[in-house]
């Protein structure tokens, strides 16, 4: 499909309501809390929020990377807030946060490629919230094993990374990044924490055949869990949009997913990488 002058129907969402959403956001203003949720106004907020899920983001909103796709700023970074792991613990206890999407932009500007400030802020959320269970987005920290450890150290319910796209594009797409390091990062996760998981965002130009064997080298990585989500521009200077990928090809992933052996696929117009996160620990 085409992308028309319009976005097609099943991609309008409704303003999001509910009772635990609405506490929630006047909660978020009052204390002025960093969710992505907000301030990507994701479609998702009614749902996720309702269901005791956000998603925060760490190490600041500078990102030393540059990926096409992505709304948050290139430059260079703000320096290192290490009073940052309790202020989000504190933001998860505030706002009853059941099962908390922990991520962060890119720092390959540090030595440690912020994975200290990862292993801290996982262990302030578990010391704050021991209820809470979590989810790891994180970098590819370069691959480094060092790096990659502290976070299998302090084990989070689930731990992604995203693949974002398939092969062939992923160097338009996120051009610091490399499919074949990506797919290592998560076969090297898989060994050291008990769930997995990665996602892609579909629209950009990929091909059938592409989609699938994305899914399938996911797999033979060990990768848990799948998501698959339609790519939307976040603004003209991002990459565009080349074509909305109908509902009943998503349905179709979904399937031949469950059929390769994933535990869940999330796959549809407005799944994002968070999107039913709390599904995915079982
Ligand atoms: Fe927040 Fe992710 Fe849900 Fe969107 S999908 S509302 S970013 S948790
Ligand atoms: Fe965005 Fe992540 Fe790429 Fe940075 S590394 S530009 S935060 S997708």
């Amino acid at each position: 499909v085409l992308p028309p002058k319009g976005k097609p129907k099943w991609l309008r969402v409704k303003l999001p309501t509910g009772k635990k959403y609405t506490q929630l956001r006047g909660l978020v203003e009052k204390y002025d809390l960093h969710t992505i949720c907000t301030s990507g106004s994701c479609p998702n907020m009614g749902e996720c929020w309702g269901e005791g899920t956000a998603t925060f983001m760490i190490l600041g909103n500078v990102c030393t990377r540059s990926c096409g796709f992505c709304g948050v700023k290139t430059g260079r970074p703000e320096d290192v807030d290490w009073a940052e792991p309790e202020k989000v613990a504190r933001s998860i206890k505030i706002m009853g946060i059941k099962h908390a999407v922990v991520t962060s932009v890119d720092r390959d500007d540090l030595k440690d490629m912020g994975s200290i400030i990862w292993a801290e802020t996982v262990k302030a959320i578990r010391r704050m919230n021991p209820e809470t269970t979590l989810e790891t987005l994180i970098p590819d920290f370069q691959g480094i094993e060092r790096h990659i450890d502290r976070i299998i150290e302090v084990q989070p319910e689930v731990v992604s990374h995203n693949m974002e796209t398939v092969k062939r594009l992923t160097r338009e797409v996120r051009i610091q990044a490399k499919y074949e390091r990506s797919l290592e990062v998560l076969r090297y996760l898989g060994e050291g924490v008990n769930r997995t998981k990665s996602g892609i965002m579909l629209g950009l130009g990929e091909l059938e055949e592409e989609v699938i064997e994305t899914m399938e080298d996911l797999r033979k990585a060990n990768v848990d869990v799948v998501t698959i989500g339609q790519y939307l521009q976040p603004s003209k200077k991002h990459l565009p949009v080349k074509e909305f990928i109908l509902p009943e090809q998503f349905k179709k992933y979904e399937e031949l997913g469950l059929k390769m052996g994933f535990r869940h696929v999330e796959s549809g117009a407005l799944v994002r990488s968070s999107y039913k996160a709390h599904k995915h620990i079982n």
